[in-house]
């Protein structure tokens, strides 16, 4: 009779000797040492070849009746094991429940060759062990990793919409206890190796370079003890002393709705999994895994959230258009003129990755307020406050960061260029101004650029924006100083407002309309916020500014960008002190700047002359007013691709999701589009567009709906 494990050997297509990942050594007496070493790639990854070489090495290692011990670690400096093989799951997401099971299955027939062998097996962990990666560890009998702080642990398959299968739900229960369990899994949290061992999840923390001979000493301990025969019958059994189960469901319950990062979905169905299998044997545990996995396994949100993932992992390594061989310029100190709500946050920024700063703002009082609150803040970093341009002079890099108007930037612009050496990089936080009309100004256009951070406390992403002149050098250094910053940043072509204010244009644009024709400022809010924004369009619209929402809507307009109409309900509220958040009231009340906000009574009677009163029977419903506004959202963005602002169509998904918020269980604006299905999306903006043209489908949306082809042929994005 064939066992699972000859199955699985049968079913791996056997590895090309010459190319292998598992490679065996015996430096010590009795004990086999299984490295992985991935060839070419800078991380192991449990793909395949990954299974069969293990599966292989084991069974031949289970023939051997002189070992003591069995160590497996990992060759690479910094990756222990990064999990699964996202691009065979993503590949294989709309697999029948059948194939799901088994698929979870064979992984932990693979692995249970640790937790069967005849002798101790110890997973020797250095560098990233998480998900499928760390869930192979779970089926050794003892577990040591290193106190490097590349050392991290973790089953993250929750923030991909995942469970894990591979036992992971059922084994760390039995090895920790089931609280911490469940706290790890449904936050998908990742841990140091001093908080995995203070929780039981390791054995040992040890310096670097004393892993292995640790590891050996473990293993001589232990094989002596026997103690692993009796640990790996327990672990049979259920989770020892489970508590009170519904504490825990309460616990966790309400913690996953709280968790706006995270869609709900996949770490409901983990709790449920877990609470429901604690007192079961591990077997029906291991069943009760497959079929949670099977449920959340292809569902809409983990595969919007895959993209999501695919889009990040592709940004690291091509972020837009960027030489990424170029070798930067150094940025050690940077200027920032305007010390308002952005250049606070970019001042911040800078401080906190240990750049010095030059502040300076026309507005005095301002310009020294917010230099003693950096100071306090940051007592060891130079924070030099000035309203003198010549203190710009050591700066690599000035950052502008003034009103959105072009008159005023232009001003600013020039000066800080008579002030800076010839190397120095200078570039605009403008919202929307084409990068080329302020480069007119300036005699060394190869130096600027926009580094448009999008909102620097709130938001990662960083649009970096080439102007016609600017240098690929200037282009290189502005990417690299966005990364050294932790943030994301996307390289792009110029044209107003870019790409994240287009598209944030086009949905406040819609909103408005809504608004104007009849239905409420809270239900469009509302209903966004369901769709998962966390914020609604008029609640966006108070965090950024009103009046630099008007601003950067006017230039667009006037560069003819069609996402904008001229309404006259911003204006008006701007001309009524009406701003946003950071003057109390905008299209909402806020009492505490920071805190909740409140409907304001006031404003209708300011802006309710603009509202079209309708019949309660013709007011949008919540799908409606999601369908209208992203529908609108997909028609800018097919523009910005026909005027190729970004190279490459998954850059506005990654702009829209990283850029304002757009919900990452729906994989982005385009990504939502395949979903809806083009046809929708080209019936609401035939229904919208009869009354105005510059809301009617395009001939991009009219081509893609006449072919039926999808924005996304394929999950994975091409590698280069
Ligand atoms: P803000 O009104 O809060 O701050 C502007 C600051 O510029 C003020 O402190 C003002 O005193 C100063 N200033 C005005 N004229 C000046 C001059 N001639 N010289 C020196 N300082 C001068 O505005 P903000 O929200 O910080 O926006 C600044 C820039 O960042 C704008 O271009 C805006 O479009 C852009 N931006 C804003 C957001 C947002 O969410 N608010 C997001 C991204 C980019």
């Amino acid at each position: 009779m064939t066992t699972l494990e000859d199955e699985i050997s049968q079913s791996y297509n056997m590895p090309d000797p010459t190319n292998t990942i598992v490679n065996v050594t015996y430096p010590h007496t009795g004990i086999a040492m299984i490295n992985m070493d991935a060839p070419e790639s800078a991380a192991n990854i449990l793909d395949e070849q990954l299974f069969s070489e293990l599966d292989r090495t084991m069974a031949e290692l289970m023939e051997q009746d002189d070992l003591q011990g069995v160590i497996l670690f990992s060759a690479k400096p910094t990756i222990f094991i990064a999990g699964a093989d996202l691009k065979r799951i993503a590949a294989t997401l709309d697999w029948p429940e059948k194939k799901i099971v088994e698929f979870c299955q064979r992984g932990r027939a693979v692995m249970a060759r640790f937790s069967r062998c005849p002798f101790v097996s110890i997973a020797a962990i250095h560098g990233a062990c998480v998900g499928g990666g760390l869930e192979l560890p779970l089926w050794c009998d003892l577990r040591i990793a290193t106190s490097d702080r590349r050392t991290i642990l973790g089953l993250p398959e929750v923030k991909l919409g995942l469970v894990p299968g591979w036992a992971g739900t059922a084994r760390l229960p039995r090895i920790t206890n089931l609280d911490i369990a469940v706290d790890l899994i449904t936050s998908g949290r990742l841990i140091s190796a001093s908080e995995a061992n203070s929780m039981g999840l390791i054995d040992a923390v040890v310096p670097q370079e004393a892993l292995i001979e640790e590891a050996v000493k473990m293993i001589q301990r232990v094989s002596i003890s026997e103690s692993f025969i009796f640990d790996r019958k327990k672990i049979m059994g259920p989770v020892d002393a489970v508590g009170d189960l519904e504490a825990i469901v309460l616990k966790y319950g309400k913690r996953i709705i709280e968790n706006k990062e995270i869609f709900p979905f996949a770490p409901t169905v983990v709790l449920e999994h877990m609470t429901r299998s604690a007192s079961l044997p591990i077997k029906a545990a291991w069943n009760s895994e497959s079929v949670a996995m099977a449920q959340v396994y292809g569902s809409p949100a983990s595969r919007g959230l895959i993209n999501h993932f695919f889009l990040v992992d592709h940004n690291k390594k091509q972020p837009g258009l960027v030489d990424m061989k170029l070798p930067p310029a150094k940025i050690r100190k940077v200027g920032i003129v305007g010390a308002g709500l952005m250049g606070q946050a970019i001042a911040k920024n800078c401080l906190q990755r240990g750049l010095d700063i030059v502040l300076l703002d026309a507005n005095a009082e301002i310009q020294q307020s917010v230099a003693s609150q950096l100071k306090r803040e940051h007592p060891d970093r130079t924070i030099e406050s000035s309203e003198n341009y010549e203190a710009l002079a050591g700066c690599e890099l000035v950052i502008e960061s003034v009103v959105e108007t072009v008159a005023v930037k232009t001003l600013v612009l020039q000066k800080i260029e008579s002030a800076v050496n010839d190397a120095t990089l200078i570039a605009s936080n403008t919202s929307a101004i084409p990068i080329e009309t302020l480069a007119n100004s300036l005699n060394r256009p190869a130096n600027f650029c926009g580094i448009h951070f999008c909102h620097p406390e709130l938001m990662s992403l960083v649009e970096v924006v080439c102007g016609p002149e600017s240098s690929e050098q200037t282009i290189a250094t502005a990417v690299k100083f966005v990364k050294s910053l932790r943030k994301m940043p996307v390289a792009m072509n110029d044209g107003a407002g870019f790409v994240v204010n287009r598209l944030l244009a086009a949905m406040i644009d819609q909103a408005l309309r809504i608004f104007t024709n009849g239905t409420s400022i809270e239900a469009i809010d509302s209903a966004m916020r369901e769709f998962g924004f966390p914020g609604g369009p008029f609640e966006i619209i108070d965090v950024i500014g009103v009046d630099t929402c008007l601003y950067a809507g006017r230039t667009m307009w006037e560069s003819g960008s069609q996402c904008v109409t001229l309404s006259p309900i911003l204006p008006r509220l701007v001309k009524s002190g009406f701003l946003g958040r950071k003057k109390g009231k905008g299209f909402y009340a806020y009492p505490d700047a920071r805190g909740p906000r409140q409907w304001d009574a006031d404003l209708l009677s300011i802006i309710e002359i603009y509202r079209n009163e309708k019949d309660q029977s013709q007011l949008l419903n919540e799908k409606l007013i999601v369908t209208q506004i992203l529908s609108a959202i997909v028609l800018e963005a097919t523009r910005i691709i026909e005027e190729e602002i970004v190279e490459d169509f998954r850059d506005i998904d990654l702009c829209i999701i990283e850029g304002f918020g757009f919900p990452p269980h729906h994989g982005g604006i385009l990504f939502w589009a395949d979903q809806v299905g083009i046809d929708t999306v080209l019936q609401t903006l035939t229904s919208l567009g009869k009354n105005d043209s510059n809301i009617a489908p395009n001939s991009a949306i009219r081509l893609q709906a006449k072919n039926q082809t999808p924005f996304y042929p394929t999950l994975t994005p091409p590698t280069k």
